[in-house]
């Protein structure tokens, strides 16, 4: 279903250039099966999705209008704080099959350069794979759900092996 359908990884203009090489790199490492291209900017403005009241962007706004404007398959990476309703914040949020919204403002909080492009990487692979129609899991895997920083850093790196069956069974992972 997804096998050589393209990709898109849209940058805001103040994504630093080695996230950009992480988010590219973890996406085309991770997802064998799928055709990925970066673009260096987010093809409309999401002003619009800027609650003044908290101070963050409202990250299902962003997905919905991204959808309506009939973008499929992409991935948008902010510099800003993301929340959804509901929840104080998130590191990213995904709609199965259509696309996903990562934000980097707090995964940069740490003094390690290592730990911040290891918390992107979990963060691309979570998030993305929810766009491949994953649901959180309880084994020791990425799609295990995290709030917190402790809690992100703390999970397991890669998907376990059921989540991997599912992803090589529809292709998105070569076999
Ligand atoms: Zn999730
Ligand atoms: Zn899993």
């Amino acid at each position: 279903m997804m096998r050589n359908t393209k990709f898109f990884v849209y940058f805001h203009s103040k994504i630093p250039e080695i996230v950009k090489s992480v988010v590219v790199r973890t996406a085309e490492n991770t997802f064998t099966g799928v055709n990925f291209k970066a673009c260096e900017n987010i093809p409309f403005g999401i002003q619009f999705a800027y609650d003044q009241y908290r101070g963050q962007f409202n990250g299902s706004k962003i997905l919905e209008k991204a959808i309506e404007y009939g973008h499929r398959f992409f991935l948008i990476v902010i510099p800003y704080d993301l929340f959804v309703p509901h929840l104080n914040f998130v590191f990213g949020v995904a709609e199965p099959y259509y696309g996903a919204v990562i934000s980097i403002w707090r995964l940069q909080i740490t003094d390690s350069t290592t730990i911040f492009l290891e918390r992107i990487q979990k963060t691309v692979k979570h998030e993305l794979g929810h766009v491949f129609g994953l649901p959180h899991c309880k084994n020791e895997c990425v799609m295990r759900f995290a709030n917190s920083l402790f809690e992100l850093d703390l999970k397991y790196p890669d998907f376990c092996d059921k989540c991997k069956k599912v992803l090589m069974r529809i292709g998105v992972i070569k076999s």
